[in-house]
């Protein structure tokens, strides 16, 4: 065990360095900031950033005393990763990397470990940005470590494989599951994401079926691909959604069936008790009161957005009409596949905003404000140069 003190003479901008494989097992004492167990870093909110934070009143000068425990099998790799670096991570590798939780991404080079007898490797063609890559950008969930490279939504083509693969081999199309042929690589990448997960639980909770009433909360990249597969499935679709201007473009482009405007009292009054479920993709906190209100007796609402902040949640109209509140979380390889198979014979893709790597700063910052029609994918093939 080791202690550090620090101190420091300004308030402001004041950063621990991250301290590799040794866990932080802390407590800080200052007037106004507190570590981040998961960045070590110090941020300054009203409030610890999570519950392994504490904090203790202090006078003038910041004083932070950290405590690291040693793993002693964590210990161990690690020293012996410092030793034989070149061994342990012999593959160069380049992404964009974010470093504190501003979220600017920049050029970041890094390795990785040689590709062992069940790997794939695959070059990355295409790669979509999802609302969860802005949450982790930007430590909006407490959990990111820095440097982080984001992106979840990848496809490419397999450039080696392990000795022991069977199911692929160099030159496929994948994220180790099989991309059909018939779907574009770019405007299939957000379906590894956001297309599963509207499908699984469309599957899940049994909101697949013709004469189903489902409502999507919430037209962004989760949103319009889970029109597109509940409508697939044979669902009479609603969506619900905050942007009055969406409605067009949800009925002719996307295929809903009708559209709500959530913040309009008069159009939620009259379409109270009509759906049989509710796929909430919404990425801040907002009232879900209203939505329950729109659910049948035994509606079920399931929770796939995952704001920052906890939600309400009002008992008693769920007691009343025995509904049910759900969540799911993306979906399993399997299921993906099948998820990809299904898109391809009903033609199902997002709609997508191909951009250049380096743009990809700026389009953080429209996806923020809600201002992409309905995912961005940078082509990172052509466009992400090594630096
Ligand atoms: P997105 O493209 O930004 O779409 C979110 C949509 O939510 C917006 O287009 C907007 O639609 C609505 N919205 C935004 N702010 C709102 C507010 N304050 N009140 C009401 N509605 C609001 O994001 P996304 O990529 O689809 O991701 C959505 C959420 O799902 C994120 O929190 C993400 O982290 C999460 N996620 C979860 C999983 C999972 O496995 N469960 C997987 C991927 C993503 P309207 O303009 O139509 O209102």
């Amino acid at each position: 065990t080791q202690h550090t003190l620090i101190r420091q003479s300004s308030r402001s901008n004041v950063r621990l360095r991250p301290i590799p494989n040794h866990q932080l097992t802390h407590y800080v004492r200052s007037s106004t900031l507190y570590i981040n167990p998961h960045s070590h870093s110090l941020q300054c909110p009203n409030r610890p950033h999570s519950e392994r934070d504490s904090r203790k009143e202090i006078s003038d000068s910041i004083y932070i005393s950290v405590e690291f425990s040693s793993n002693p099998v964590r210990e161990k790799q690690r020293k012996m990763v410092a030793n034989q670096p070149e061994k342990e991570h012999p593959v160069p590798a380049f992404g964009l990397a974010a470093r504190d939780p501003s979220g600017v991404l920049s050029p970041f080079n890094f390795s990785r470990r040689a590709t062992g007898e069940k790997d794939v490797k695959f070059k990355v063609m295409y790669c979509g940005i999802c609302h969860s890559d802005l949450h982790m950008v930007k430590n909006e969930w407490g959990t990111s470590t820095y440097p982080l490279v984001p992106g979840h939504e990848i496809v490419g083509e397999v450039t080696e494989v392990g000795s022991q693969v069977e199911k692929f081999k160099v030159g496929d199309r994948h994220f180790v599951v099989r991309v059909p042929d018939a779907l574009p690589l770019d405007a299939a990448a957000p379906l590894l994401c956001a297309g599963i997960t509207l499908y699984s639980p469309l599957r899940y909770y049994g909101l697949d079926k013709p004469g189903i009433h489902v409502g999507v909360v919430g037209l962004g990249g989760l949103g319009h691909v889970g029109v597109k597969f509940a409508k697939a499935m044979g669902a009479k679709v609603t969506v619900i959604s905050t942007s009055p201007a969406k409605k067009q473009e949800a009925i002719e482009r996307h295929g809903a069936d009708s559209f709500l405007v959530s913040r309009d009292q008069e159009q939620m009054q009259a379409a109270m008790g009509t759906l049989d479920g509710i796929i909430d993709t919404v990425s801040a906190v907002h009232p879900i009161m209203p939505l329950i209100g729109l659910l049948k007796t035994h509606g079920k609402l399931v929770l796939v957005g995952a704001p920052e902040k906890p939600l309400e949640l009002p008992v008693f109209p769920l007691l009343m009409g025995r509904k049910i509140v759900g969540g799911s979380c993306i979906g399993g390889m399997k299921e993906t596949q099948e998820m990809l198979d299904f898109a391809a014979k009903h033609n199902i893709t997002a709609d997508i905003e191909v951009i250049s790597a380096d743009y990809v700063n700026t389009a953080m910052e429209r996806l923020e404000k809600g201002d992409v029609k309905y995912r961005f994918v940078i082509d990172v093939a052509k466009t992400l140069q090594q630096g």
